[in-house]
Parts: C-alpha cells; structure tokens; sequence
C-alpha cells in the first residue's frame, strides 16, 4: 500500500493542536492508503513538544522532531520533507487554516498522475492589509521573474517522492518552497479551496517574518532589480540631455521664453531636487546589490540549514543536515 506523509510544520502551537490531532485522524480513513504524519517542531517555547510526544504515545504514525532554536516555516517544512518517507507528501499548516479535509481532494489529482498539486487560495479570512499585500507581492513576482508562479498559491500542497527528492537535493538555503516547487516542473496542477481561520492561537508569521518571505520569493527567482539600475539611469540622462537642450535654447532666446513666461532662473531648489533624486537613485541601486550580495555570503558559508535537538518515532543520523558546501 502507499505511504502517504504529511508534514506540519509547528512554532508555539498549543492551542491549536489537540484539533489538529483530532481532525487529521478523522479524515484519514477516507485516503485509503498508509500514512504518517510528521510535525517538526520549530523551537516552540510553549508544550507543543510535549503534546507531539504524548500524541506519539497514542498514534505511534505521528512522528516529530524538534530543533534547537527557530529556524523559520519554510527550513521546518523544509526538515519535514527530508524525513518524511511516503510515496506522496502534503505539506499543511498546523493551524488548520489548510483543511485537512481538502487532503482528499489534492489525492484524487495525484492520482491522476499530477506530481505536484497545489491548493489556490479562492478567499482569505486574513487581516485586510495581509490580504492586499499578498494579492500584490504575487502578481509583482509574476511579472519579474520567468517561472510560471501560480498566485494566490501557499504552501498547502502534495508532492511526489519524484519531486520530493528533487527539492531535498536542492542546496540553496534561503528557501522559498513555492518557488522550487514550481522550479521542479513535473506535471503541475491546482485544486482551489478556502482558506479558513485560523482554528486557535495567535499567527505565528509576523509581518517582519512575512515580509523577508517575500524578499526571498522576490530576490531567488529574479534578478530583474539589479537591472533597474540599468533602465533607472537610461530614464535619468534622458531627462538630464532634455534639461540641457531646454537651458541651451533658454539662454538663446532668452526674450521669447520670457514672453511666455519662462524666463531664465538661477534654479538652488532644482539644482537641490536633482543631487537628492540621483543620490537617492544610487542608494536604492547600491541597497539592491547588497541584498544579492547578502544572499550570496549567507549560502557561501553553508552552514546547515537546522540542527535538530529532539526526535519521537524517527531515525536522524545527523543532527544537521550538510551544508551547502
Ligand atoms: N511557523 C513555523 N515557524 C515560524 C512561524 C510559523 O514553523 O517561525 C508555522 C506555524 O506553526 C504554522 C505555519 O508555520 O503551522 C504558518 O504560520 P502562521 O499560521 O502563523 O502564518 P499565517 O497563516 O498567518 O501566514
Ligand atoms: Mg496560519
């Protein structure tokens, strides 16, 4: 029979995971086929270990490993699918925002032989400046960077063990799985469903958090911003050779542009306006090298992307995973 993994990642989920436990036991007689789950645990400071030890206890299927300190959502994903066995993995979140009752549905379709089926979002209940945020992050990465990127398109999906390797063997580590999900290619395909609340509990993602998600979708799957630079200054000495041709006949005729009320003018604010705009111009410019620039020193030193502290119903070898070098 096939082995289906689900892979959950957990930070400070208390209160949320009784239900969770609850819910995804209730529905899995429907899969028809062996499952396990697998929580990682991500340097929760609340008893979402020891309640992932004592669900062990109760249902030895739900495997957990916990680590050493908060490594973030998408490195704890990220651990689940280096662990997990099945044939086929889900990745959902532990708040049941992702329902586990859509499981069904993304089975059905990798059972059509899709590798890869990931949940779109039809409606969020989140917070109105999340929502238009989000909705403008996807269509702006869209448009920068030459994979077809899904919107509206999270985390919640299935995999194949086909892609599920694939995305294990990728070294990078500054990970935005929805963007290496969609690198992998395979046969793609989508299910849309509703997002709900969050079941109980706090939003574990704060805005800082969401936001360095973002740039990480933004800054590895596109390298359209370091030629901003490039348009930026095309655009700039096309106004500057303007401003030049314009003072040149200013200064010719100076007695016609006074009748029409253009009058030559010692200028301070434009001379002020146009050292701040160019100044302003090579930060922004100068910024986006230094964020590639930061990327790249993060994974030349290839550390290992997380170190695990404690396991239940897992064999770990290493308590890390090798680095990128
Ligand atoms: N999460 C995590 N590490 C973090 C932040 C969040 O593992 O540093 C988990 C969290 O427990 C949840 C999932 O990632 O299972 C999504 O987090 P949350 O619900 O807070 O984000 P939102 O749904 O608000 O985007
Ligand atoms: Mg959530």
């Amino acid at each position: 029979m096939a082995i289906l993994s689900i892979v959950i990642p957990c930070f400070n989920e208390e209160r949320v995971l009784p239900q969770l436990f609850q819910r995804l036991d209730a529905v899995a007689g429907a899969w028809q086929l062996e499952y396990e789950v697998i929580c990682v645990d991500d340097g929760s400071r609340d008893e979402t270990w020891k309640m992932l030890q004592a669900q062990h206890a109760r249902n030895p299927r739900w495997r957990s490993l916990a680590f050493a300190r908060n490594f973030g959502h998408q490195t704890a994903v990220s651990a689940g699918l280096y662990f997990a066995s099945g044939d086929a993995v889900v990745v959902m979140d532990a708040d049941l925002q992702d329902p586990p009752e859509e499981v069904v549905r993304l089975l059905a379709k990798w059972r059509e032989g899709f590798e890869v089926v990931y949940a779109t979002r039809k409606k969020r209940r989140d917070p109105l400046l999340k929502r238009v945020l989000a909705w403008a992050f996807y269509r702006l990465l869209q448009k920068l960077t030459p994979l077809p990127m899904p919107r509206d398109a999270g985390d919640f999906c299935l995999l194949d063990r086909k892609v599920v390797d694939v995305m294990k063997a990728l070294p990078e580590r500054s990970r935005y799985l929805r963007g290496l999900r969609t690198w992998c290619g395979f046969r793609q395909a989508s299910v849309e469903f509703e997002r709900a609340e969050r079941a109980a509990g706090v939003p574990q993602y704060t805005f800082k958090k969401s936001f360095h998600l973002a740039m990480d979708g933004l800054f590895s799957f596109s390298t359209v911003p370091l030629r901003l630079a490039t348009y930026l200054g095309f655009w700039v000495s096309g106004f500057a050779i303007l401003g030049v041709v314009f003072t040149f006949f200013q200064k010719i005729f100076a007695k016609e542009f006074t009748a029409l009320g253009l009058e030559p003018k010692s200028g301070y604010p434009t001379v002020i306006i146009s050292i701040l705009f160019l100044g302003s111009v090579q930060l922004i410019c100068i910024g986006i090298l230094g964020e590639y620039l930061g990327r790249i020193y993060e994974e030349v030193k290839g550390r290992p992307h997380w170190i695990i502290q404690a396991s239940i119903g897992l064999e770990i070898k290493a308590i890390s995973n090798p680095g990128s070098r």
